[in-house]
């Protein structure tokens, strides 16, 4: 590829797909690790034979698809299983993220966008970390709202995630999604000018 190679991340209900879709429509090339974590695990991958052979084929529903709540719930209860199924599934989705990055067509700007960076690679070797940034009750109230979440779900999973500061800490650019859609969507304009300043050779 060799244009630029930025990173979104977020909190749960930050708007980092709001961000990637301002992005896409722009012309930015997504790899979105939420997407390929479910594309390495389809029936007949070798993802999913590797997490059966980890957790037995009670994980698989009826039609031989991963039953993804019931392994969700095995993971959550027990801090063993979890590094299991991130030892299997953090691997492939990392290796299927690069193909795809490579494979972009020469100068792209391609988007990772990689919700847990904080939590697991860091800065990694980005040219941009971009932190989707908004208070974390906004966040809840639009979880609520949007998702149908409850607001004890939605806090529970905040608390699960890195902190704000966390987050924070590893950006380069901070879009502040606090306010409305507008006030993102000028804050993105700016980013999008300079990542193409920045892919010209
Ligand atoms: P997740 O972590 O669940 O994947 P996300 O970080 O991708 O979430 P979005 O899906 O982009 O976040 O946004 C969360 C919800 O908040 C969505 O329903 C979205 O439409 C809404 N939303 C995003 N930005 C704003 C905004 N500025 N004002 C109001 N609603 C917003």
């Amino acid at each position: 590829m060799r244009g630029v190679l930025i990173a979104v991340t977020g909190g749960i209900g930050s708007g980092k797909t709001t961000v990637t879709d301002l992005l896409e429509a722009k012309g930015a090339v997504i790899v979105d690790a939420d997407v390929i974590a479910r594309e390495v695990v389809e029936p007949g991958t070798p993802g999913l034979a590797a997490l059966v052979e980890a957790f037995g084929p009670e994980i698989l529903a009826a039609d031989g698809a991963l039953d993804r709540p019931r392994l969700a719930a095995i993971a959550f209860a027990d801090p063993d299983a979890r590094a299991r199924l991130n030892g299997i599934v953090h691997p492939l989705v990392r290796a299927r993220s690069k193909e795809l990055t490579e494979g972009a067509p020469p100068g792209s700007i391609v988007v990772q966008a990689i919700p847990l960076l904080a939590e697991t690679a860091g800065r990694g070797n980005f040219d941009l970390v971009v932190v989707v940034d908004v208070d974390p009750e906004v966040a809840v109230q639009r979880l609520v709202a949007w998702r149908g979440m409850t607001e004890e779900d939605a806090r529970a999973r905040i608390a699960a995630q890195a902190s704000r500061e966390e987050r924070l800490a590893i950006a380069d650019v901070v879009l502040d999604n606090s306010a409305d859609r507008a006030h993102l969507e000028t804050q993105v304009d700016r980013l999008w000018a300079d990542l193409q300043r920045r892919a010209r050779p």
